[in-house]
């Protein structure tokens, strides 16, 4: 088929907006109820593909014809992500899809997915490439051009009066559901802050080590965990087995800083709220004579100096657990890890990955399928929502008894002070309003996704937990929420590191006998 360059770019913008735009409309409408707000929208989407579709196609056709197959082919995969989880692509998103791995990756292959591709990706390809483009004139291309940008200002100006309100409010929703421009904008936004990520982090001031007092700190880093589904925090299903039999147990309230991995523990290790990229709590203790190990099964983790990283693969090799293949790894000779350290003071970091989606059942061995049946599908919405919960809490029990064997091993522990804090990176949505996984932003993220559990274990001849509220049963009465920063603080006053940037507030530990 021949077309000329204006009506190629004419129905590539038509079909751009007809065809990925539907949870973009149903949103708008939704939230605004302004049926000609949606016009509008609608109007300026069509017209700015146009004004940046128009030149590329009049001064490289054969770029902007393969360019307009890749863009559609991702249209394709982002449009049903939308329109089947509610998620966005926003920076966060963005930075998750970098950080998947490939086993993660294939989990989200399904049929369904499959099936869009076909209809939305590639048929329109095939369609876009057997066109073929016929130049026009340069007087007719600049006048058309002026023309549509003309178009375009008046319809921005017009919007931008009449609901700049609105806009100003929901635009990060609309920019994440914009196709391409979700994706080719915030693709390199995530890809500088990556880049500032990697420059040098602000060093800490001096710490110095108070006492000589044996102790051992054991931060356990969750994964997309949410405390409503623990039956610590009042869940109505018996999630947490084996943590509620443990005595010296508290499990507090507490928020995430945002809805994504990297942020998360960000959050996890840094002293304060802050842009700036400071010397994590790992590399800080480390630099000040701490020994600090850190054990993954994870990733997302900011650029961190210990006295020893061991990853997934060095844990299954020591590995001689009963579930080599689960998160237990993480356990691998770790009483022969405690005792060959010679130093007073030591930190050791679990990073665990027990509860990532879509496939929920695949991450706990067979014997913790307590709740049934289970979804067992790439793409939950295609499930029961009940099964989808089912597997979910199904990981939230092998959590409970991971972090339970954990404990059973660190109380047995003569020599030194033991203490263990549990804090998630994030929650995780499970199909509710049809919204599923993470990495919402925290302006519009459901509660789920970033309240998180904060479960603080001590052993017997350790310093007791501070409380500024009474406790029934290991839980707070009230609902003071604390956040990810009172671990930082938590861990110096628990090893006696003291140090200018120490907060006595943030630490849930009480005063020393
Ligand atoms: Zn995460």
């Amino acid at each position: 088929m021949k077309l000329k360059i204006t009506q190629f770019v004419l129905l590539v913008s038509l079909c751009n907006l007809a065809l990925y735009h539907l949870p973009f409309f149903s949103y708008v409408n939704v939230q605004s109820g302004s049926f000609a707000l949606c016009v509008v929208l609608g109007l300026f989407i069509f017209v700015t593909n146009f004004v940046f579709l128009f030149p590329l196609s009049f001064f490289f056709p054969r770029i902007s014809k393969w360019l307009v197959i890749i863009f559609f082919n991702i249209n394709a995969i982002a449009f049903f992500y939308f329109d089947s989880y509610s998620v966005i692509l926003n920076k966060a998103m963005i930075g998750n899809i970098f950080h998947t791995n490939t086993t993660e990756a294939s989990s989200f292959l399904s049929l369904q997915l499959l099936t869009t591709c076909l209809i939305f990706g590639v048929i329109p390809s095939i369609f876009f490439a057997k066109i073929n483009l016929i130049p026009i004139k340069k007087k007719a291309f600049f006048s058309q051009l002026f023309l549509v940008f003309f178009l375009f200002i008046s319809i921005a100006y017009g919007a931008s009066t009449q609901w700049i309100g609105w806009l100003n409010k929901n635009q990060k929703m609309l920019g994440g559901l914009l196709l391409p421009w979700s994706y080719l904008v915030n693709t390199p936004r995530y890809l500088s802050s990556e880049k500032n990520q990697s420059r040098e982090q602000i060093l800490l001031p001096k710490a110095s080590i108070k006492n000589n007092e044996k102790s051992l700190f054991v931060l356990v880093i969750g994964e997309s965990s949410s405390r409503a589904n623990y039956s610590l925090y009042g869940y109505q299903k018996d999630t947490n087995p084996q943590l509620a039999k443990i005595n010296n147990l508290v499990a507090y309230y507490a928020q995430s800083c945002d809805t994504y991995t990297m942020a998360g523990v960000k959050c996890i290790l840094e002293h304060k709220k802050t842009d700036k990229l400071y010397e994590p709590l790992p590399s800080y203790l480390y630099r000040s004579g701490v020994e600090v190990i850190w054990r993954t099964v994870n990733d997302g983790e900011p650029y961190i100096q210990t006295t020893d990283y061991q990853n997934q693969t060095y844990l299954s090799k020591i590995c001689q657990e009963k579930n080599c293949g689960f998160d237990e790894v993480i356990l691998s000779d770790l009483q022969v890890e405690i005792n060959k350290s010679g130093t007073d003071k030591m930190l050791l970091v679990l990073h665990l990955n027990p509860s990532h989606g879509p496939r929920y059942d695949t991450k706990y061995p067979q014997e913790f399928e307590q709740f049934t049946p289970v979804c067992e599908e790439n793409d939950p919405t295609v499930c029961e929502r009940q099964a989808v919960v089912n597997a979910y809490d199904n990981t939230i029990l092998y959590t409970d008894h991971i972090l339970a064997s954990l404990i059973k091993r660190l109380a047995k522990i003569q020599d030194r002070k033991v203490a263990m804090l549990y804090v998630s990176d994030h929650g995780e949505s499970l199909g509710e309003d049809g919204v599923y996984f993470h990495a919402k932003d925290m302006s519009i993220a459901p509660k789920r996704q970033y309240e998180v559990p904060f479960i603080v274990w001590t052993s017997d001849n350790a310093r007791k937990l501070k409380f500024n509220y009474s406790v029934k049963n290991g839980l707070q009465e009230d609902e003071t929420e604390l956040s990810q920063h009172n671990v930082f603080h938590s861990v110096l006053d628990f090893l006696a590191v003291d140090s200018p940037v120490f907060d006595r507030e943030k630490s849930v530990f009480g005063e020393r006998d």
